[in-house]
């Protein structure tokens, strides 16, 4: 039976925190540090809370990492002073362990295969485990609290002939979500999970390679998108060119976190062969096919759901109508995952036209509910401006279950929808009515199938076995 919902959780800001964004560069006899900066500013949506650099000029690896915003963390000078042809950037959201910049990427450790830099996207659900294991094979001293030393410790210390061997080998160990770009002092790796659930793609540049998150990365630095990473591939670049192989044991399904086609991919990336912005388009025209309702114009929750909104708005025939003004330099500052910034930040998030949402009838789209704090707002200042109704659409089906690959959702007793029904949250929101887009509806807007996709924070169905709860401060508990 469902707990009665904790309202407790006055939390404001109502969207899932984004994972991380990784970024690697080979080219020989050029310095990477810039392109990889450049790379990590178009990441910089996948977290906010540390960024990080290492480099190497083939005999030593140099590292600069810091808590805070891209901008923040690197002068003209850190970049100066990183010297080499590669290198691996990394932007974070703390997904396991705290957020301290002991568990700032790229993480370096010393291990059998020498010295390795490692920068990770998504989260291994098997980690606590594995790291008493390697106490016992390895007798490796932990120096952090994130499932990424555990997985860089695998790589350092597997045996093997090659990367493949070795990657082969930590795959069948390691269980959950892992998009890693990995470095020594003259080779560039870059690895994806089995499933494929964050994404990973390859790109060229002049006479080198580069691996990153997302395909805007690539675009920020000139690089021409090549492919997707597929799942369980480890591609190796070195001076001899650049190898590719793919896991043997990797299982036929491919489980894509569909998240990121609804939230968190930038909207000008291509995710799985399509472009995210087109992806929400069809979300919105889906919705409204679900669920028309008269109205005079169609808005969206700024930004993220203005793709959604926009698609509804066209296939529905009521026109778009920008209703709320974001404040674009506020909630990208130096974000510390707790309730007190997190209360101020969405107070000061938006504004609302109100002359022209007076005597009005609103669609507002949103592209996805976690807590309601943000849609109730929404509703509140269209509501106070004079609207005359407002109904809400939201672009992705309601969140029952946390997310265990990766994405910090919030809580179970933090999910409005795990502790509510639908009518009970439009009763609490305020909104005259709402509904969410059907889990159909959604697999038909990425052009998916069911097993094509996780669709665990919608189903509580997940692509492999997980424990019900996940306490990112495990370790720090240990
Ligand atoms: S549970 Fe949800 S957010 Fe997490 S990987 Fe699966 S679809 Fe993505």
């Amino acid at each position: 039976m469902k707990s009665k919902f904790k309202s407790t959780f006055s939390v404001i800001d109502d969207s899932p925190r984004e994972a991380c964004g990784v970024i690697g560069i080979f080219m020989p006899n050029e310095n990477v540090a810039k392109n990889l900066f450049f790379g990590l500013f178009a990441l910089q949506h996948r977290g906010q809370e540390s960024a990080g650099i290492a480099v190497s000029d083939g005999e030593n690896i140099r590292i600069h990492s810091k808590m805070g915003l891209i901008s923040q963390v690197f002068r003209e000078e850190d970049l100066n002073g990183l010297t080499g042809y590669v290198g691996i950037g990394h932007t974070r959201y703390s997904t396991m362990g705290g957020s301290k910049i002991t568990n700032a990427q790229p993480i370096i450790v010393n291990g059998a295969r020498g010295k390795l830099a490692v920068g990770h996207n998504g989260n291994v659900i098997n980690a606590e485990l594995l790291r008493d294991q390697i106490i016992k094979e390895w007798e490796v001293n932990f120096e952090r609290t994130s499932d990424t030393e555990v997985i860089a410790e695998l790589y350092a210390n597997t045996p093997g002939n090659n990367w493949f061997d070795v990657s082969s080998s930590v795959m069948r160990r390691l269980s959950g979500a892992y998009s890693l770009v990995i470095m020594n002092k003259k080779e560039l790796v870059a690895v994806r999970d089995p499933l494929g659930i964050r994404p990973l793609c390859l790109g060229k540049l002049g006479n080198g390679w580069v691996v990153a998150s997302e395909t805007v990365a690539l675009d920020n630095i000139g690089a021409e998108f090549v492919r997707e990473l597929e799942n369980g591939e480890t591609v190796v670049i070195n001076d001899e060119g650049i190898k590719s192989k793919n896991w043997s044991g990797r299982r036929s399904s491919h489980a894509m976190c569909i998240f990121e086609h609804v939230y968190f991919a930038r909207p000008d990336s291509v995710i799985n062969g399509k472009l995210t912005y087109q992806t929400r388009l069809k979300m919105g025209s889906e919705l409204w096919k679900e669920f028309p309702v008269e109205a005079d114009f169609v808005t969206g929750v700024p930004d993220s759901s203005t793709p959604h909104a926009i698609g509804l708005a066209r296939e529905s025939g009521i026109p778009y109508l920008e209703t709320l003004i974001k404040n674009r330099y506020v909630g990208r500052t130096f974000i510390q995952p707790d309730q007190a910034i997190r209360n101020t930040d969405v107070k000061m998030k938006f504004n609302v036209l109100k002359s022209i949402v007076k005597d009005k009838k609103f669609i507002v789209v949103d592209d996805s509910i976690v807590r309601s704090t943000t849609i109730k707002r929404v509703v509140l200042l269209l509501k106070k401006a004079g609207a005359k109704e407002v109904h809400v659409r939201v672009a992705a089906p309601p969140i029952k279950s946390t997310c265990h690959f990766g994405v910090d959702m919030a809580t179970l007793n933090e999910l409005i929808a795990y502790n509510m029904s639908t009518d009970q949250i439009k009763n609490l929101i305020g909104a005259d009515s709402l509904k969410y887009l059907s889990l159909d509806g959604l697999i038909k807007s990425v052009e998916g199938t069911n097993d094509s996709y996780c669709r665990g924070c919608f189903t509580g169905k997940y692509p492999i076995p997980v424990q019900l709860e996940m306490d990112k401060f495990s370790f720090e508990k240990k």
